[in-house]
């Protein structure tokens, strides 16, 4: 007999929380330590049903509230994440294994998240204009009705945000499916948007697995789907949604190249690329997976290795999601030393005193890495970062461009026209100049290029207006005698 920390995990639907008509549940299990936290229901379609059915109903006058009275819910909502971080916080922690600060840092960005949401009103004023004598055209952004968002489970609060504030402060409503791995914040969010004042049905919840994501896609009163994720779903969400004609914007998988130029500055060098491989355990899609050293900087590299032993796992270095992800990520490190490359600092084997039974990796910096080897090509999602060396940085840059993802690069350097040069050739939808994690704070968008998005615009920022509304375009004549033209 065991005991859990939280009661089974819930259904959110209509306000309420209610339990799912399937029997299915999949235990929740902490990476921290091995303990098992809850279990989630693992939903069927039916419970997708109610949940659409819902939203629905809830759309017909939350679409016709006034934008400025939307978002005062959301004035309100932010200040609870504040007064709550704290709370927040340490359930991230918990059913995700990354440490204090970093889960902190996810409810700061959902902060600011929300208060881009707070300024929408400003953003979507329509234009118009008297386009012939006494004709006006004039646009508006109009809500598309009920919207899906489907997250991963590496930031359980944050990506859950960039799609919650921007998609109902616009006046949709919409049905979440939160990670299996991680379905703990999401209730506490839900608790915070009705506390916020958001009426019933405007926020729904199902828990689940593919047979959810697969209805949603399928579902005919859903009109658009937003999905963060692995590559590979995103591209099997983006495929099922589109053919069944929904608007759908699906971001994948990454592999993240920094590229070090001799000139660069060492120690900043290396504390940021020790901060982008290692953050959140390496389980962010931004992560630094790859270093392309051009030419001599093995003084950069030498400093990197005594950065990256700042690293202490269970104390400044989180826990990897499962025991499924410690050994896969293991595997990546054995086979490219077993085809010949050199593991400088060994994360592997890890074990944390009081916490022998949470899933953590060490930093780890592997050198003499070839481009074709799997740990250099594929996204390990660890804190595991792959040295490849190369002569010239256009010798660099086509190692970067040949990767088929595309979310992040930097270059590390002073010389501002290399830093130009890389900026035009990277192959990547955000990049850095001696940034690390070059991710763009609002009011900039969020969003990969090539197989790290799949669909149209970003998911945050401006870009998420055009994505999460349609627009109507009217053509008014009041005065008969404005006279007929070549265009009446
Ligand atoms: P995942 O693709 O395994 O799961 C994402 C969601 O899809 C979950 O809700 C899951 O339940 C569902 N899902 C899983 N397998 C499915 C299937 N076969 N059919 C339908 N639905 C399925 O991703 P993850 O492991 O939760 O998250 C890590 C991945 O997310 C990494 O690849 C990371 O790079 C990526 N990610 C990308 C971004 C970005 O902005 N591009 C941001 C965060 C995470």
């Amino acid at each position: 007999m065991y005991t859990m920390k939280y009661a089974p995990v819930k259904n959110f639907i209509n306000g309420a929380f209610i339990q799912a008509d399937n029997s299915a549940f999949l235990d929740v299990i902490s990476p921290v330590d091995g303990q098992q936290l809850s279990r989630v229901c693992l939903s069927a379609p039916s419970d997708l049903n109610k949940a659409v059915a819902s939203a629905k109903v809830a759309f017909e006058s939350w679409s016709k509230t006034p934008i400025k009275e939307r978002v005062q819910v959301f004035y309100k909502y932010k200040s609870l994440l504040e007064s709550n971080l704290k709370d927040l916080a340490n359930l991230i922690v918990e059913e995700n294994g990354k440490i204090y600060s970093e889960a902190a840092a996810e409810i700061e960005k959902a902060i600011e998240l929300t208060e881009f949401a707070c300024s929408l009103p400003q953003l979507i004023t329509g234009e118009l204009l008297e386009v012939s004598k006494g004709i006006e055209c004039r646009t508006e952004f109009v809500p598309l009705g009920v919207v899906a968002s489907i997250v991963p489970f590496n930031f359980p609060s944050m990506v859950p945000n960039w799609t919650i504030p921007n998609a109902i402060a616009l006046g949709n409503c919409m049905v979440i499916k939160p990670s299996e791995k991680v379905p703990l914040s999401i209730g506490r969010i839900a608790e915070l948007l009705k506390a916020a004042g958001l009426p019933d049905g405007v926020f729904n919840i199902v828990h689940g697995d593919s047979t959810i994501v697969e209805a949603i896609c399928a579902h005919p009163d859903i009109e658009a789907i937003s999905f963060v994720g692995s590559t590979k779903v995103a591209r099997l969400v983006y495929q099922k949604a589109t053919s069944n004609f929904k608007r759908c914007l699906a971001l994948g998988g990454a592999k993240n190249h920094l590229l070090v130029l001799p000139d660069a500055i060492p120690a900043m060098t290396a504390q940021n690329i020790t901060a982008s491989m290692s953050g959140c355990a390496g389980q962010r899609c931004m992560a630094a997976s790859a270093m392309l050293a051009v030419g001599p900087v093995d003084h950069i590299i030498e400093k990197l290795c005594d950065e990256a032993k700042k690293m202490v796992p269970g104390d400044n270095l989180g826990a990897v999601i499962s025991k499924e992800s410690k050994d896969r990520i293991e595997k990546y490190i054995t086979d490219a030393e077993n085809a010949g490359a050199k593991v400088l600092l060994d994360g592997r084997s890890v074990k944390v005193s009081g916490k022998e039974n949470g899933t953590y990796v060490g930093p780890t910096i592997i050198d003499f890495v070839k481009p074709e080897m799997a740990v250099a090509k594929e996204e390990i999602f660890g804190p595991v970062i792959s040295i490849i060396r190369t002569k010239t940085l256009d010798e660099a840059l086509a190692i970067e461009n040949a990767s088929p993802y595309g979310n992040a690069a930097a270059v590390f350097t002073q010389n501002g026209g290399a830093a130009r040069y890389v900026i035009e050739k990277a192959s990547a939808g955000m990049v850095g100049v001696n940034v690390g994690v070059p991710v763009p704070r609002e009011p900039f968008s969020f969003g990969g290029w090539n197989e790290s998005r799949f669909g149209v615009g970003d998911i945050t920022g401006k870009s998420s207006i055009h994505f999460w509304t349609k627009l109507k375009k009217t053509t008014v004549k009041w005065n008969p005698e404005a006279g007929i033209n070549w265009m009446s």
